[in-house]
């Protein structure tokens, strides 16, 4: 364990509180340091492999969480907050966060240990246990870096058939009070998508502003060599790092992308193009899970840009609906249905994931394209992680798990609570429709319309047989054939059943035989790779 800074306080001689600050707790407000106390009081925050390897985590994420650890740790050691901080790379790591915990424990002989809620529910268990072995009262206390508490979203969920977004999303709308006229949301409607979701037309993006980009100080250059060394065989590349590791950061790329970007963000929120990994999305993810900026001022600058007149209410309601909406829903679909969620597979989907979803050697050029970019820069924006990388594994049938795993591994804002309802869920309607009202399948028109990919493509997206019938193509109508019975039992299927209906049996059992052939092809690409 480190504890040798200069600036370091010494530690107290009896400890009450173990506070553990977990790598994606970095916020000096949270619950478990409110009432922290410099005389009695320790901070326990541990770097180890097991959260770098449970999946085949990227480079990329894993230099994003341990640079930010160092930083905040350097934060609460300046502002005088006695501290043990193990390193990765520390002679003594025991590898585990439970391990590491105990032995803590054991040097410092803690009265209780102190947790704001962590985002993972196996890292709960793992941490429960430990206080139950050494018979120490956890402190669990609520993460109010959220909106919401669980217990709320529970309540809401209570009794309800099935749980929609538009629901608790205007019932977080009213009672915070955000962008409403009195009781009536402002400009007479709560949702904007029809002004919103439009393609770049043949001209492509113009003038998208450059990303707000952090070039890596001696902290992550240290950790970014580390990284090279110790998990040298994980997926991605480090040469284009830039993302923000500190909360100062964070706040001037949060006030970048509120000046710069949020104006079309709505207009240009499901476009792709290629080669244009960043477009107008705010990429604030990563800071908003790692607690480094709060959604409450992140939603408040966007209001805020609205009634300065910098940004219209279409982009304004449709970017706080992501934040209000979606990652408190998210969040809640993740706590009350843990753990029997991360086992749903409502599709008896049992393909496993082509191994080029680690490389990105396919032929097939939006996947090619999303993927690349992915590893490039642990980063895709909301369409192309469930209309391209998404579509593509639901449509054939990949075993949800599998598509976790790699969600998991390869984005910088990848934590379980958010990851999981958005990958098993949404993506891949593992849960049967608990999260999404129907599966998101499209052929490949529906990326034809979204961006330029098809014209760079040896495949047609209008064809679902023949040598360059595009794989989405062929892979939605038998998705659809091989569902039929369970989705004609989904009203909002209707029209794609309909559709369906046109095809006579010749057609049909064309499109089975392209796509089992191209389910062979695709499984034997690639290198094998974990
Ligand atoms: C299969 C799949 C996996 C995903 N995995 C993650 C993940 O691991 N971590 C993660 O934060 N998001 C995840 N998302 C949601 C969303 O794609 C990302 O939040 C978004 O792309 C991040 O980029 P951005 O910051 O530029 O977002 P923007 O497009 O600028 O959106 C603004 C913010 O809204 C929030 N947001 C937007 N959509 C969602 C959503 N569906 N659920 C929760 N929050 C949302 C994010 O905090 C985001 O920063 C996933 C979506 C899918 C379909
Ligand atoms: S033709 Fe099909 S595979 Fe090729 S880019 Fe278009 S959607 Fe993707």
């Amino acid at each position: 364990m480190n504890h040798d800074t200069p600036s370091a306080m010494p530690l107290p001689t009896q400890v009450r509180n173990l506070v553990i600050v977990l790598g994606d707790q970095l916020d000096a407000q949270s619950s478990a340091l409110q009432d922290f106390d410099v005389t009695q009081d320790v901070v326990w925050m541990a770097e180890v492999a097991e959260e770098s390897t449970h999946v085949w985590s990227a480079k990329q994420r894993i230099v994003v969480f341990l640079s930010a650890m160092r930083h905040f740790a350097q934060d609460l050691r300046a502002q005088g907050l006695p501290i043990v901080y193990t390193q990765s790379d520390d002679a003594d790591n025991q590898g585990t966060l439970a391990l590491q915990l105990k032995r803590a424990i054991t040097l410092l002989q803690p009265v209780a240990l102190v947790l704001t809620a962590p985002g993972d529910w196996r890292v709960l268990q793992a941490l429960r246990a430990v206080a139950a072995e050494h018979k120490l009262p956890l402190d669990l206390r609520d993460d109010t870096h959220f909106f919401t508490t669980v217990r709320e979203f529970a309540a809401h969920a209570k009794g309800r058939k099935q749980l929609r977004l538009e629901y608790w999303y205007r019932a977080l709308r009213q009672k915070n009070g955000i962008l409403m006229d009195g009781k009536a949301p402002v400009g007479g409607q709560w949702n904007f998508d029809a002004d919103n979701r439009e393609s770049f037309g043949k001209a492509g993006p113009q003038n998208v502003p450059p990303p707000t980009r952090f070039a890596p100080d001696a902290i992550t250059q240290e950790v970014i060599a580390l990284v090279n060394t110790r998990f040298a065989t994980h997926p991605g590349t480090l040469h284009t790092f830039g993302w923000p590791v500190t909360r100062a950061q964070a706040l001037l790329a949060l006030n970048a992308f509120i000046d710069q970007r949020l104006p079309l963000f709505g207009q240009y929120e499901d476009a792709m193009w290629s080669g244009e990994a960043w477009l107008y999305h705010s990429h604030l993810s990563c800071a908003l899970n790692l607690k480094l900026l709060n959604p409450r001022e992140v939603v408040q600058a966007a209001v805020d840009a609205y009634r300065a007149g910098t940004a219209p209410l279409a982009a304004v309601e449709g970017f706080i609906r992501q934040i209000l909406g979606w990652r408190e829903y998210v969040r809640g679909i993740y706590w009350t249905q843990m753990p029997g969620y991360l086992e749903r597979n409502a599709l008896d989907a049992q393909a496993e994931l082509p191994a080029w979803y680690w490389t990105g050697e396919t032929d097939m050029a939006c996947l090619k394209d999303a993927i690349h970019q992915t590893l490039e820069h642990g980063y895709a924006h909301h369409i192309q992680r469930l209309m391209v990388t998404g579509l593509y594994a639901l449509l054939l049938g990949v075993k949800p798990k599998a598509v976790h795993a790699w969600y998991l591994s390869v984005y910088v804002d990848a934590v379980e609570w958010v990851e999981l309802p958005n990958t098993l869920g949404m993506g891949q309607f593992g849960d049967g429709g608990l999260m999404a009202s129907k599966p998101y399948v499209a052929s490949g028109k529906y990326i034809q319309r979204m961006s330029n990919h098809c014209k760079g493509c040896r495949y047609d997206p209008a064809l679902s047989t023949g040598a360059t019938a595009c794989p989405y193509t062929t892979l939605y109508w038998d998705f659809l054939m091989r569902h039929e019975t369970l989705l004609k039992k989904n009203p909002r299927m209707a029209m794609q059943l309909k559709n369906l209906g046109r095809l006579d049996a010749a057609a049909r059992l064309a499109i089975s035989n392209q796509a089992a052939a191209h389910r062979l092809a695709s499984s034997a690409q690639g290198k094998t790779l974990p």
